[in-house]
């Protein structure tokens, strides 16, 4: 099962997911151009046999090493040759390894950490759709992205607008006066209690939270979306992907959802991306770039949507917009605390454990609990990361955000 010469091999890492299967569309739209040679999913084997089937890879990783048997078996009662992995250490092998050049890294949560930090290492170009990786570690996945000469193309669709309105510039820190620009805007949809006071968000469901109005999307960013924590970690992720502190990075609700994200220059010009809400159209500029190659998305006809509307964020009703905003200013492992608090606390809202309003109170308590400390390496932020788990799951055991 050789792969022709010319033919770019991606691995697809969270392949039975969201953005993992919107990746396989584009892919899969471009047999000449494109060829995906490694699927990797947590631990839906079933979901990721199906995806062998029709993709036939030459490697399939399933995360849960328990699982590796029904993998193995699975595809071998398929016919097909796709070899089976199972576990972290094999899935970091195949992304250094010599079998693909493009890595989709779009596994949930900082599980994705280290086969992200193993593409970078290995300089493979990483579309970088696992955002809580550079939340954790942003400073060192940059910093490993750039010594290997990895390019990174966010996954992201408002960094992905910004990485176009910036023609491919990433990574490289725009700051003052070099490249012209005074800030970015993220926009935000404002997710599903977008215009709702506090106080009537305390008996939302899950099944509420997650009914995203603009985007379909995994369990837990739509959480996070719900709650306003997915832009603060977006903002965070803007800071280490664009090289601006937090005062440059704006956040705008716009409910349609339809421009992206914008750039304003120190002319005074304002240059924005526009589309149909669909992550096929960034996963393309990733996988096709510096070409421009079809997604499967169509045109947008501003005519037929009629209006865009803009207002502030609600930082009274979704105050996990403002703690993220007070990790990246205080810095070292505080985003660290954030990002696996708020984990935690999504996961617990998700198995009907804490209720809505519980998530920012328990993401606030374990920030205050465990102050940013310097974060000089890998190990003191899987450490900061650790501890946080450890304290949100205590403190949701001890009844506190019942
Ligand atoms: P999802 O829940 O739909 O999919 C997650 C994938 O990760 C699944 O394939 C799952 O099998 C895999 N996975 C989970 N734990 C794993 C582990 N330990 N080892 C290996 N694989 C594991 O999530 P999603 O919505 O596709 O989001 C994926 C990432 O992309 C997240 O970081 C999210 O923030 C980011 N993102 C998603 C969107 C979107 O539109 N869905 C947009 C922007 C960014
Ligand atoms: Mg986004």
């Amino acid at each position: 099962m050789d792969v022709p010469a010319g033919i770019r091999r991606v691995a697809v890492l969270g392949a039975t997911g969201s953005i993992g299967t919107s990746a396989l569309d584009v892919v899969a739209r471009h047999p000449q151009r494109l060829r995906a040679t490694v699927l990797a999913a947590g631990s839906r084997v079933e979901a990721l046999l199906a995806l062998c089937r029709t993709h036939r890879p030459l490697h399939a990783v399933i995360g849960d090493e328990a699982l590796y048997p029904a993998l193995r078996d699975g595809l071998r009662d398929a016919g097909l040759d796709t070899r089976a992995h199972a576990g972290d250490a094999a899935l970091e092998a195949l992304v250094a390894g010599p079998d693909c050049d493009i890595v989709v890294a779009a596994i949930v949560g900082a599980a994705g950490l280290p086969s992200t930090l193993a593409a970078a290492r290995a300089g493979k170009r990483l579309l970088l759709a696992n955002k809580e990786s550079l939340v954790l570690a942003g400073e060192l996945l940059v910093e490993a992205a750039r010594a290997a000469g990895a390019m990174v193309v966010p996954i992201d669709s408002e960094h992905n607008a910004i990485f176009q309105c910036l023609h491919g510039r990433c990574l490289e820190g725009p700051g003052a006066g070099d490249g012209g620009v005074a800030r970015i805007v993220l926009t935000a949809s404002g997710g599903p209690f977008r215009g709702r006071a506090r106080h009537s968000l305390a008996g939302v469901t899950p099944a509420q939270a997650v009914a995203h109005p603009k985007w379909s999307m995994g369990p837990k960013i739509s959480v996070d979306s719900a709650t306003l924590m997915n832009k603060g970690l977006e903002v965070i992720e803007a800071h280490h992907l664009f090289g601006l502190p937090g005062e440059r990075i704006g956040v705008l609700v716009h409910p349609q959802s339809l421009v992206h994200s914008l750039v304003e220059f120190i002319d005074g010009s304002t240059i924005a991306q526009l589309g149909l809400p669909d992550m096929r159209t960034a996963l393309a500029v990733g996988l096709g770039w510096p070409e421009r190659i079809a997604s499967g998305v169509g045109g947008l006809d501003l005519l037929a949507h009629g209006r865009l509307d803009f207002e502030a964020p609600d930082l009274d009703a979704f105050p996990c917009l403002r703690l993220a905003y007070a990790a990246l200013a205080a810095g070292g492992t505080a985003p660290a605390v954030l990002n696996a608090a708020n984990e935690i606390a999504v996961s617990s809202f998700l198995q009907g454990r804490i209720a809505f309003l519980s998530i920012p109170a328990l993401v606030a308590d374990c920030l205050d609990a465990l102050p940013a400390q310097p974060a000089a390496s890998l190990d003191a932020l899987l450490a900061a990361d650790a501890a946080a788990r450890a304290l949100a799951t205590a403190r949701i055991a001890s009844d506190r955000y019942a």
